[in-house]
């Protein structure tokens, strides 16, 4: 396939990104010259280098030096380490922090689980989120895991799994489950939420 096909083909892979618009990033990058091309692809062939994943709650921050295991919210001795708040994805978690309005830890997925998926377990990091909260819970730290779910049937299903897949260490560990409130309406989802809303969501939460 010649490299007009396959970046079109690549892009049209992107979050929220169709066909026709794929095909419009394509020829966009038609329209620069090679200096810009050139740096572009160098920065894509280094991005996991410049990344890395934090071991706490599975986001991903840029490296620094020297090289730390944990992200600066996890880091920051000024957080409320007795909540964790799990969303789906990245751009959740920065739209949360955008707000301001929680200052609590969080724990990403890295996805969501569509329904009738017969192998939820590998859509996201349900292992890692429980191995984490076991760890927090007999440090006796964990108090609320608060459920920051797009609120569409995808983000509901996550729930769902996630709701069954920790009632042991509920019962265990007494540790209560929330969810933010619906002022999230329906099909919404939390990327695209004003701080406001999430502000009040979280208020709601229940
Ligand atoms: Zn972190």
């Amino acid at each position: 396939m010649d490299a007009f096909n396959k970046l079109t083909e690549y892009f049209s892979e992107f979050p929220g990104i169709g066909p026709r618009q794929a095909k419009r990033f394509a020829y966009f990058l038609l329209t620069r010259n090679q200096n810009y091309l050139d740096e572009l692809s160098r920065n894509i062939a280094a991005i996991k280098d410049a990344v890395t994943l934090c071991t706490s709650c599975y986001r991903f921050f840029l490296k620094d030096s020297p090289k730390t295991a944990v992200c600066s919210i996890c880091a920051n001795k000024n957080r409320d380490t007795s909540t964790r708040m799990v969303v789906s994805r990245d751009v959740d978690l920065d739209t949360i922090e955008k707000a301001g309005v929680y200052n609590g830890l969080y724990f990403v997925l890295g996805g969501s689980i569509p329904i009738l998926e017969k192998n939820p377990e590998r859509r996201i990091r349900a292992a890692e989120l429980v191995s984490m909260l076991e760890n927090n819970l007999k440090q006796g730290v964990l108090k609320e895991i608060i459920f920051a779910l797009n609120a569409n049937p995808e983000g509901e299903n996550t729930q769902y799994y996630l709701e069954k897949f920790l009632e042991p260490l509920k019962e265990q560990y007494n540790v209560k489950l929330s969810t933010l409130g619906r002022g999230l309406s329906t099909g919404t989802e939390l990327e695209y939420s004003d701080g406001e809303t999430i502000k009040n969501a979280l208020k709601n939460r229940q």
